[in-house]
């Protein structure tokens, strides 16, 4: 075995114990009364639970892995993208959804990621509320549920897809998505907009929806859950097509046949 697999094997089972013990810790505050939060943006804002899920998996992961560096949503500052330059990375996201989770809805979970120049080698996602803990590494031909095999849909006809996507915080983007809704409204069977990236990729991942699509994106949004949706089928690239990893700005998830129709809508529409 290459120190690299040592590595992501050790990380796993790491962090299939990790997970679950953060996700007890953001159910404890899920239920309580008070939410105290701040904002970070004009469309974004962060909670006490997302600070405390942070430093509970800083922590964690410093003790265990001190030599590896990590990014996390809570503690990124300037330009991210120097850290996709780096040979080895954390990226977390202590609470995808938050504003989800701040008005009750269940659709939040927690990502942690390890990447290699910017190429997830392992991603493992827990949503607290269902107790549902998917994973997938470089190594491995699937992605996992609760340790079951998982698999995207085999919906191959737009007009019998269920499309997924979301409003950034970032508000001159939402131009985009609505460009991309005008798009496509007449032509699948639903569109989806459910408000955590990380949660709704698992649920592409095991065949909810057929399709993913989001023009801005952060790594910690998205580092676990591409890999986990390619190692279930998905293709995933950026909306045009060009080659993904976790510091991509945008993504397109898709079974093969689904992934093409809307490399070539897209293309269509540009005409
Ligand atoms: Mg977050």
């Amino acid at each position: 075995m290459t120190d690299k697999e040592k590595l992501v094997k050790g990380g796993r089972t790491f962090l299939l114990d990790l997970l679950p013990s953060a996700g007890q810790m953001a159910r404890r505050y899920f239920h309580a009364e008070e939410l105290p939060s701040h904002k970070k943006g004009t469309h974004d804002f962060v909670t006490a639970a997302d600070l405390a899920v942070d430093k509970f998996l800083i922590e964690h992961l410093k003790e265990r892995f001190p030599e590896i560096p990590i990014l996390t949503e809570e503690t990124a500052e300037g330009d991210i993208n120097r850290f996709a330059k780096e040979e080895i990375l954390w990226i977390i996201d202590p609470l995808d959804g938050t504003a989800n989770f701040s008005r009750g809805d269940v659709n939040f979970s927690i990502s942690v990621a390890l990447v290699e120049k910017g190429n997830p080698l392992l991603g493992v996602i827990f949503c607290p509320i269902s107790s549902r803990l998917f994973w997938a590494t470089f190594l491995d031909k699937s992605a996992f549920w609760n340790g079951r095999r998982i698999k995207v849909s085999d919906v191959s006809e737009l007009e019998k897809a269920v499309v997924c996507t979301d409003w950034s915080h970032v508000l001159e983007t939402r131009e985009e998505t609505t460009n991309f809704l005008r798009k496509i409204y007449g032509q699948v069977r639903q569109i989806k907009i459910l408000g955590s990236a990380a949660t709704d990729l698992t649920l592409l991942a095991r065949g909810g929806v057929d399709i993913y699509h989001h023009v801005k994106l952060y790594p910690w949004d998205v580092a676990a859950a591409g890999l986990i949706a390619q190692k279930a089928g998905a293709v995933v690239t950026e909306i045009d097509g060009k080659p993904w990893n976790a510091f991509s700005e945008s993504i397109l998830a898709a079974n093969p046949i689904l992934h093409q129709k809307m490399l070539e809508l897209n293309a269509e529409a540009k005409v």
